[in-house]
């Protein structure tokens, strides 16, 4: 292959039709940050991203299985639990999905390819599993554990979470295409896919006309770049040197797999920020958008591409987070010695599975009576499925906000302990180190309360917008107020009941002395 300078030529013009595909927010383009598109574009940039957490994956592997196994002092257990849960909702809150796009997992695509190749199979992925019901499984399944096995107290089941994680992502990737692993497995990508849906950016194309034009559609297909033809581009789009603009080297540059075509996009969902799409596309005319936090839910842009499963995924996720937070409350404890003594049992994972049951049957039933009740107001009739695909969205709005709020308050009591947790994993292996555990304690209590109070209610007025623009929309005149109010009901009462949760005295998993007072 003969090395030959790339040149610079105007990208194709619209011809024929032109404008948008679809509707995409037109904010600023982060990618205009000086240096910010060169970096993505570099061949090593996702690499770079990638690397500090997969160092911290070997320290939590390593400290997990040989470390001392008291949860507050081990890396496993409070990078796991404390750390990566707070930044995650704060980088959703803030940035997008951006934890997906340094995940360490991928990093076991080239071994993976390599075995591939050497099995010389690829099989499909069932079409009765394209939608999002086992991953729905899969976190209530990973919500239980962790409850039931008291993962965020143990260094040790915590390691083997992660190598599991690991394996299984290597054991996908051999057997099925790229991507499947993320879009229909990962419950830690999918946790993040539908909390982007409240981020506030979002790839789409910065020209459609340029998109329109475009032959080949590399930032979905991947494209070869070479000065001579490559001898076996595959699925990759071959395109010719004098088409491509800005030039970020020549080779092969894979597309979107997870199958996102960026000019049609409405949703974060599925997007895994890779950045794939920024590299293919020869005309750099991919942007990463600022879009307001209610942009994506106001669209209902899961309606086509996944329907039901998501919508039911989105809203089981408000419940599910209510119960990860309600079982570090006193009144749990009582639930559950109530519950134990209506069953006459002890066994501790029956009852917990019937308070999973409980908080899924009776949260689902909640928002779909709050969800058929608006619709009936307005006149739309009793529908339940049209029903909760309308207003499905404003409960995934308060989920994040519930979320958001409960791993805030555990990584706020905690943030500072990153330090003497490492200081604590050299002195266990015979440094001479002494672990400042003061640092574990540098939030004031006092804080906490009005920080994720602050969270949940900023949510809960987004619902709030959420509900009034999703009754304007689909309601004629004044049937939108009457059909607004039911939903706005249902989120004033779900909020208070939130802040009531959240001002429990809650359990302080993670630090082993609490914060300061
Ligand atoms: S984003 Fe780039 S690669 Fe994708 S269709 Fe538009 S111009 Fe083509
Ligand atoms: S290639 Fe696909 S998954 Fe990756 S950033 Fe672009 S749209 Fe998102």
């Amino acid at each position: 292959m003969s090395r030959v300078p790339l040149p610079q030529v105007a990208p194709p013009t619209g011809g024929g039709r032109s404008g948008p595909f679809v509707r995409q927010p037109r904010g600023p383009d982060l990618l205009a940050i000086p240096g910010l598109r060169r970096f993505l574009r570099w061949r090593y940039a996702r690499l770079t991203l990638q690397l500090p957490l997969l160092i911290l994956a070997i320290f939590v592997i390593v400290d997990g299985l040989t470390g001392r196994q008291l949860a507050p002092r081990n890396v496993a257990t409070t990078a796991t639990w404390l750390h990566y849960r707070g930044l995650v909702v704060v980088a959703l809150a803030i940035l997008g999905n951006a934890f997906c796009g340094a995940c360490p997992l991928m990093l076991t695509r080239g071994p993976a390819n390599f075995v591939k190749r050497r099995l010389g199979i690829e099989l499909r992925w069932p079409d009765r599993l394209r939608n999002k019901w086992l991953v729905a499984a899969l976190l209530v399944g990973v919500f239980y554990a962790y409850e039931a096995f008291d993962l965020w107290a143990s260094p040790w089941l915590s390691a083997w979470l992660a190598i599991a994680y690991f394996a299984s992502a290597f054991a996908v990737d051999v057997l099925f295409p790229a991507g499947t692993f993320c879009r229909y497995v990962c419950p830690l990508g999918n946790f993040n896919f539908l909390f982007a849906s409240v981020s506030p950016t979002q790839i789409t194309a910065a020209d459609p006309d340029v998109c329109r034009s475009c032959a080949d559609k590399p930032c979905l297909h991947g494209r070869e770049t070479y000065a001579d033809p490559a001898r076996a581009p595959g699925e990759r789009a071959f395109v010719p040197l004098d088409d491509v603009v800005h030039a970020n080297g020549e080779g092969s540059f894979p597309g979107c797999e997870t199958n996102l075509f960026v000019p049609t996009m409405t949703s974060n969902m599925d997007c895994t920020s890779c950045m794939n799409c920024v590299r293919a596309c020869p005309y750099d005319n991919v942007a990463l958008t600022v879009r307001s936090p209610g942009w994506e839910l106001r669209q209902a842009p899961w309606r086509k591409r996944w329907g039901l499963p998501l919508i039911a995924l989105g809203v089981m996720m408000l419940y599910w987070g209510l119960l990860n937070a309600v079982a570090m409350i006193p009144p749990f404890y009582d639930l559950a010695r109530g519950l134990s003594a209506w069953t006459g049992s002890r066994n501790e994972p029956f009852l917990l599975a019937l308070v999973f049951a409980a908080f899924t049957v009776g949260g689902g039933a909640a928002s779909l009576a709050a969800a058929v009740t608006a619709d009936a107001a307005g006149g739309a009739g009793l529908h339940p499925r049209r029903a909760l695909m309308r207003w499905g969205y404003v409960f995934v709005a308060m989920g994040f906000g519930f979320w958001a709020a409960h791993y805030l308050f555990h990584f706020l009591t905690g943030a500072a302990s990153i330090v003497p947790v490492f200081e604590h994993f050299f002195a266990w292996r015979g440094a001479n180190l002494d672990p400042n555990w003061a640092l574990a304690r540098w939030m004031p209590s006092r804080w906490m309360f009005p920080i994720s109070a602050g969270v949940s209610g900023a949510y809960a007025l987004l619902a709030a917008y959420l509900t009034v623009r999703i009754a304007l929309r689909d309601f004629p005149g004044t049937r939108a107020a009457t059909a607004m109010w039911p939903m706005l009901l249902f989120v004033v009462t779900l909020t208070a009941l939130q802040i009531l949760v959240l001002a429990q005295p809650m359990e302080m998993r993670g630090t082993l002395l609490g914060p300061a007072g």
